[in-house]
């Protein structure tokens, strides 16, 4: 293997200890301690250990945790309802809702009640808007950790062509808004490849940067990359594994044993992107305890 790992692991870690220093600045200069209200409607198991990361995270880095574990049964209005006594809640700086919602209830209805100035996922129209136009915001936490993790690795993305695979509304397309910013972290030109591109492997092959976010093992082969190309995986996969405790493991989209020989960084799977998510939220939650996104 030849190309150098890029550890979510511990840029995460560094992250989070700086956190955990704003927080008690917050703490002293102000009496605030940041509040996060967690909402989780259902009983899907991997919601739930999503869920329980997301709080005890909370509670490592000296956050408050409301924790609101709802039944599969909930109607829309009652989860309306309990989103507006959030958004009123003063101890309440960020609102979480954990996605996806039971069918029964409008997605795109729910996210868009939660007030502004509480939206640490950034998944509303008005956090979305402000993202696009470069305005000040909560960003969406895997796309800014993405961010983090090729600034804080030095990887220079001013005049990189990077190459997006996957366009969904939390991953590929913020991620591709964030890299042709003028800003830090940006002024990338950016390509964005989906399911009905044709030839994928010609646009990821003029990759500088390659962030593969399709869902599906094995997207991206050693043939597609160039070689000293930064690759990042966003993907996580689960693939049998009858061996394993769990009877299956993680894998990314990339073919991490192959990719590694000719990339010149790479974020594992599990290891790279993933612990960047929560951090990212729990980011979002200090900023939002700061007052500083209205
Ligand atoms: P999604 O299914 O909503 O979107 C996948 C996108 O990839 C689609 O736009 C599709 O057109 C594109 N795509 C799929 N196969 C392709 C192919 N062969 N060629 C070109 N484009 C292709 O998925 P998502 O929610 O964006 O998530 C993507 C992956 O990232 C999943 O594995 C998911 O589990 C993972 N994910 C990880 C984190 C994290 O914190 N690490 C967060 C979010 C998503």
């Amino acid at each position: 293997m030849s190309a150098t790992i890029i550890n979510g692991k511990e840029i995460s870690a560094q992250i989070r200890q700086e956190l955990r220093q704003q927080i008690q600045e917050l703490h002293h200069a102000r009496g605030i301690t940041p509040g996060l209200a967690v909402i989780l409607v259902g009983e899907d198991p991997a919601s739930q250990s999503y869920v329980t990361a997301k709080e005890r995270a909370c509670q490592e880095t000296g956050i408050y945790s409301d924790d609101n574990r709802l039944p599969a049964t909930t109607t829309q209005q009652e989860l309306l309802q309990l989103i507006q006594q959030k958004n009123q809640d003063p101890r309440i700086h960020g609102i979480l809702v954990q996605l996806p919602l039971p069918r029964h209830i409008d997605e795109q209805a729910v996210i868009a009640a939660i007030a502004p100035e509480k939206d640490v996922d950034g998944f509303s129209p008005i956090s979305l808007g402000r993202l696009m136009l470069g305005q000040p915001t909560f960003l969406s936490c895997t796309p800014h950790g993405i961010i983090q993790l090729l600034l804080r690795s030095h990887v220079n993305t001013d005049g990189a062509h990077v190459v997006v695979v996957g366009r969904s509304n939390i991953v590929g397309k913020p991620v591709a808004n964030l890299l042709f910013q003028k800003a830090a972290g940006g002024n990338a030109t950016v390509t964005i490849c989906h399911r009905h591109t044709r030839d994928l492997a010609h646009f990821t092959r003029q990759a500088d940067i390659l962030i593969a976010a399709a869902g599906a093992p094995h997207t991206i082969t050693k043939e597609m990359v160039k070689p000293g190309a930064v690759v990042i995986d966003v993907g996580v996969n689960r693939v049998s594994a009858p061996d394993s405790p769990r009877g299956y493991r993680l894998q990314g989209d990339v073919d991490f044993a192959e990719v590694s020989q000719v990339a010149s960084q790479i974020t594992p799977v599990p290891g790279g992107v993933g612990p960047m998510t929560i951090t990212m939220l729990l980011y979002n939650t200090v900023l939002a305890a700061k007052g500083e996104i209205r």
